[in-house]
């Protein structure tokens, strides 16, 4: 099997061992050994989430949407509120999903340019009461930035308000501690920087107030405490499980609390360097903001030097080689997004930066040859 470069923000590059977990002998999903592997990863989620015995993880066999949607359509109850931070696509996905749910949702939109305006939103929670949860994307993928995780708990905290956190493309990737950070809920999936498989999603949440959602879910298959009950009582998921995709899940668990999380976000902080590098030198444009970039993702702009540059054109080019790139969020041929999470070293940023030297000798080349 040829080793491909995956630098789209998840789906990403796996190890061979995450890979090899995949081909197991054939087991059904109510089988005793399998739920020793359910509860092995609910509590190393825990442990690598800095939980104690006041949460449980809760899982689903989805990919993250789902997770995030068991939240949004559990935590809420019929008459509070429900606000939501939006600099971004993901945060906006929020807003769409709560309202399907004919959610009474507190949209608080800022431009991404931006660092967002936390005396307004602490203004925002202490004035309406009937706020019951505030929701906030940790990293907004959709443009590399990072969102002040932190100061947002403590703001939470200290107005009793519920803090559901979106971590799903930071969660092993950056500094997370639920204690510290006051988050109730934090949602992430397999396959982000825990470099699993897609297919499993998961919600890491305080027991005390997956207890209170009983009743509350407008989702059947996304009832969150329904899931929670099923897990605690016995252990299995409600409905079938991936089996495969739980064993590479907790294959990749394993390799996460080896590498350590400290380690990985080190490791993706020196790919992120050298990518930056690598693009700068070659005269791209860096257009997520420096000082909240989350290290994770860039989004850039090619060369503004007049050349019929094109990411469709770039995309083809490197897919033929085994490296995967990804478009920007809005429908733009001049600027794509780089992700340097997964499986990834310095050597594979190399192998792209390479290729991306051979597409912009090919378009100067071409354009010198037409003048
Ligand atoms: C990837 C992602 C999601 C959802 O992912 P799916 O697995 O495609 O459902 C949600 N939020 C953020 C911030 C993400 O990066």
């Amino acid at each position: 099997m040829r080793r491909t470069i995956l630098l789209n923000p998840g789906p990403v590059t796996t190890t061979n061992s995450v890979k090899n977990a995949l081909l197991i002998e054939d087991i059904c999903h109510r089988e005793s050994e399998f739920i020793t592997v359910l509860n092995d990863i609910r509590r190393k989620l825990l442990q690598l989430a800095g939980a104690n015995d006041d949460y449980a993880t809760v899982l689903f066999a989805s990919s993250g949407t789902g997770a995030i949607e068991a939240c949004i359509s559990s935590l809420i109850a019929k008459d509070k509120a429900l606000a939501v931070i939006n600099n971004g696509a993901y945060g906006q996905r929020i807003i769409d999903m709560a309202k399907r749910y004919q959610l009474r949702v507190i949209e608080l939109t800022y431009a991404p340019e931006l660092p967002l305006p936390l005396a307004q939103i602490e203004h925002c929670i202490a004035s309406n009461p009937d706020i019951s949860y505030l929701a906030l994307v940790h990293h907004e993928t959709s443009s590399g930035i990072l969102n002040p995780l932190r100061e947002l708990g403590d703001l939470c905290s200290k107005y009793s308000c519920g803090f559901l956190v979106d971590a799903m493309s930071s969660f092993g990737g950056a500094d997370i501690d639920v204690i510290r950070d006051h988050v109730d809920f934090l949602v992430s999936s397999a396959n982000k920087c825990i470099q699993g498989m897609a297919g499993m999603a998961f919600v890491i949440g305080k027991k005390s107030r997956l207890q209170a959602c009983q009743h509350v879910s407008r989702s059947y298959y996304f009832d969150l405490y329904q899931q929670y009950q099923t897990l605690e009582k016995t252990g299995q998921l409600s409905y079938t499980a991936p089996v495969q995709i739980v064993y590479a899940l907790q294959q990749a668990l394993d390799e996460l609390l080896a590498e350590t999380i400290p380690s990985r976000i080190k490791r993706y902080h020196t790919n992120y360097a050298y990518l930056v590098k690598g693009l700068e030198i070659r005269g791209f444009k860096l257009l997520t903001p420096a000082d909240r970039a989350s290290q994770l993702l860039v989004t850039v702009g090619f060369p503004n030097d007049g050349l019929p540059y094109s990411f469709t054109e770039l995309h083809a080019m490197l897919f033929q080689s085994g490296i995967t790139i990804y478009p920007a969020k809005t429908d733009n041929n001049m600027c794509f997004r780089l992700a340097c999470i997964g499986d990834l070293t310095c050597a594979d940023i190399e192998t792209f930066l390479q290729k991306l030297s051979q597409y912009l000798l090919t378009v100067r080349q071409i354009n010198i040859n037409i003048k």
